[in-house]
């Protein structure tokens, strides 16, 4: 970032404070909406002592999809469930997930430096001011000014705090909030054990101290041991209760302090033994534990906060660095979704700068949607956290308790309940904010940017300010027509009749023609408007509203709802839907009924991307597909702009 000058303030639009993962994040996802931050981080290179491994659970699996960066981490990691919690002898299970991986509650483990080091080589390098940190902070009338350690001066609209645990944005507009020590440190540790590599992921309670093994890429195993205890005291006497620590860097430990490290943890079986054991002491870091107090404010005027800046926690879950990725994401979409909304209210050409500089824009149309979509989520994992430690530290009665009532619940009620209570934590049914560009790239993820130019125009569209008589697309929101061929053979029978009459399908028509027409509506969702016109000229219509939940793709017909299960060909241009399930929605309820299976029809979609659009062939069937009795195909050959 060679251009910036200290004699001039220079203005950039959005300035993120902290290039960690949750800046980065953010950086990222801006870039996806075209948005050009500027991120400053006061560290030349990360520290990837801090968390030799890292857990990022299905939420933030499915933000880093949207970003492009799934498949690679996925290379680099283990995708597990959900670890289960033991006595610390280790002899016993107290209680465990079911082994069922679903998006939510999959968990991808992988070395912290290798989640840092993608995020910021995926960040264009010449928007990345590192080794300068942010000194004084100042909010002025319509503008925010900072100050490098260097005496550069910045000017942005919104300065985004992605500054960590001792936020120097946090200092500047709340600073009363102190971050507090939680009593207890984290020791970490990677060792190569093809063996624990492999075996499910656990985590120990014993009094005072919790030990826990995770996978990471064979044959690394990630291990922590949370203890109390200043160990360097327990080794001589009874061991004390450690007070407020005096730094709260991440240090890396002693061969002294790995000895007392391996006597503290002496009753939690041969294994944890082991593996602190094989670990290096130079390759071993401590990390005294603080957390934030829940915040109810998150911003003030053109600052807002995000990760931990405004909600620091222990990493008891291994929710931190998720909750930053989910933050971030979230508010690149507050951000991307605030600018449509103003385009279209005041029919202006899309004009980022200009909407930047309104301070009330700013402040009610951005910042306080990400903040009320955010909180609440973050609020509850914070509450949830120090819980964790609190009955996994039980001493002497109180631990026996704890484990004898665990053991006495039935194992199949205790799995639906951890189950349950897990889902809670990761959000129960988050999805990923739409990064606006439609269904197909939220659901394919950036793989949609190798298809066709046609196809992809045709779910990126500009809002247009044309009109068409013909066919019902609104175009004051993100929309577009399209055309192409269909041919629909059918069944002659009263069943088949009745759904194609309740569809407004065409009985069969052979090489008729079809027209498109899709509005995206704020939230994602897509409205799909479908003309046949049949060689007499004859037209049919059908309307169908699409939408991703939990990574499924819906359709909704009427009261008709189809969840499909979408997967993906090699080539990253084909690829399929199938039917899980249909479902009827009682009207003015949110209540779902699902259709028996011998009367719902299977459905089975192929998707194929060509040079200007994509080819389809749709199959209904029932017996599991043993009697075929509809098949809808054809060819969408153009996707217009001016139709
Ligand atoms: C032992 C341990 C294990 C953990 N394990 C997990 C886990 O498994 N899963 C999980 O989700 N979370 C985990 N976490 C939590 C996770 O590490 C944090 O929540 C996450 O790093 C927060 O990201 P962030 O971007 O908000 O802040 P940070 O990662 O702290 O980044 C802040 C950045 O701001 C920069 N900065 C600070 N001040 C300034 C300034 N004045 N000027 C310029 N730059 C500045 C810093 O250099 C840094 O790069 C763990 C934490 C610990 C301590």
């Amino acid at each position: 970032m060679s251009q910036i000058t200290k004699q001039v303030a220079q203005y950039f639009p959005i300035i993120v404070c902290g290039g960690g993962i949750g800046g980065l994040t953010f950086g990222l996802s801006c870039t996806k909406y075209g948005f050009k931050p500027l991120i400053i981080d006061q560290a030349k290179e990360f520290d990837s002592k801090v968390g030799q491994g890292i857990g990022l659970w299905g939420p933030a699996q499915m933000a880093l999809k949207q970003l492009g960066l799934e498949k690679k981490l996925d290379e680099d990691g283990r995708v597990m469930f959900c670890a289960g919690y033991r006595s610390k002898q280790l002899d016993d299970w107290l209680v465990r997930p079911s082994n069922r991986i679903d998006r939510l509650t999959s968990c991808l483990c992988l070395r912290r430096g290798t989640l840092q080091k993608t995020l910021r080589e995926s960040f264009p390098s010449d928007q990345l001011l590192l080794g300068k940190r942010v000194e004084q902070i100042e909010q002025l009338d319509n503008l925010v000014r900072i100050t490098l350690n260097d005496g550069t001066i910045l000017e942005t609209s919104l300065l985004v705090g992605a500054d960590g645990l001792h936020s120097k944005v946090r200092q500047s507009i709340f600073p009363e909030i102190q971050p507090r020590y939680a009593g207890y440190s984290y020791y970490q540790g990677v060792s190569n054990n093809s063996e624990l590599s492999n075996s499910a992921a656990f985590e120990a309670w014993g009094a005072y101290r919790r030990f826990g093994i995770v996978g990471l890429k064979d044959p690394q195993c990630y291990w922590f041991a949370v203890g109390e205890h200043n160990i360097s005291f327990f080794s001589q006497s009874d061991g004390l209760i450690e007070d407020e620590p005096k730094s709260s860097k991440t240090e890396v430990i002693s061969e002294q302090e790995k000895e007392e490290l391996l006597y503290y943890f002496k009753d939690f079986g041969k294994l944890a033994n082991q593996v602190i054991n094989s670990t290096k002491s130079e390759e071993i870091v401590k990390t005294p534990i603080y957390e934030l107090p829940k915040m109810k404010e998150w911003s003030q005027g053109r600052i807002v906060l995000l990760g931990d800046a405004c909600h620091a926690m222990a990493p008891n879950l291994a929710q931190g660095a998720c909750l930053a990725i989910e933050d971030a994401l979230q508010l690149s979409s507050s951000i991307y979704q605030a600018l449509l909304k103003e385009s279209r209210n005041r029919n202006l050409q899309y004009s980022f700068e200009q909407c930047m500089k309104e301070t009330d824009f700013v402040k009610n149309n951005i910042i306080s949607n990400y903040v009320q979509k955010r909180r609440l989520r973050a609020h509850i994992v914070q509450t949830l956290v120090p819980m964790v430690h609190q009955i996994g530290r039980l001493d002497g009665r109180a631990e026996q308790f704890r484990n004898a009532f665990f053991k006495a619940w039935s194992g199949k009620f205790k799995t639906f309940i951890f189950d349950k209570t897990h889902q809670f934590c990761l959000g129960w049914s988050y999805t990923a904010p739409n990064l606006g560009q439609g269904l197909y790239t939220r659901i394919i993820g950036p793989n949609f940017y190798n298809y066709p130019k046609g196809l992809v125009d045709f779910h990126i569209n500009k809002p247009k300010q044309l009109d068409s008589k013909q066919i019902s697309v609104d175009f004051n929101k993100q929309s577009c027509v399209a055309e192409g061929n269909c041919t629909i053979y059918s069944d002659n029978n009263y069943f088949v009749n009745a759904v194609e009459k309740l569809l407004q399908l065409p009985q069969n028509m052979n090489n008729g023609k079809v027209i498109l027409g899709v509005t995206c509506n704020e939230d994602g969702s897509e409205l799909w408007y479908r003309q046949f016109i049949n060689s007499c000229g004859q037209v049919n219509t059908f309307d169908s509203l699409q939408y991703v939940k939990e990574e499924k793709l819906y359709e909704e017909i009427f009261n008709f709802v189809i969840v499909m299960r979408l997967e993906e060909k090699g080539d990253n241009r084909t690829f399929y839907h199938q039917s899980e399930g249909i479902y009827f929605k009682i009207p003015f309820t949110n209540l779902k009924i699902k259709i028996p299976q011998f009367l719902a029809p299977k459905i089975k979609a192929e998707t194929i991307g060509t040079e200007n659009g994509w080819k389809y062939n749709v199959e209904l069937s029932y017996l599991n597909g043993k009697y075929n009795v509809l098949t809808y195909k054809g060819e969408i050959t153009k996707v217009q702009n001016n139709y």
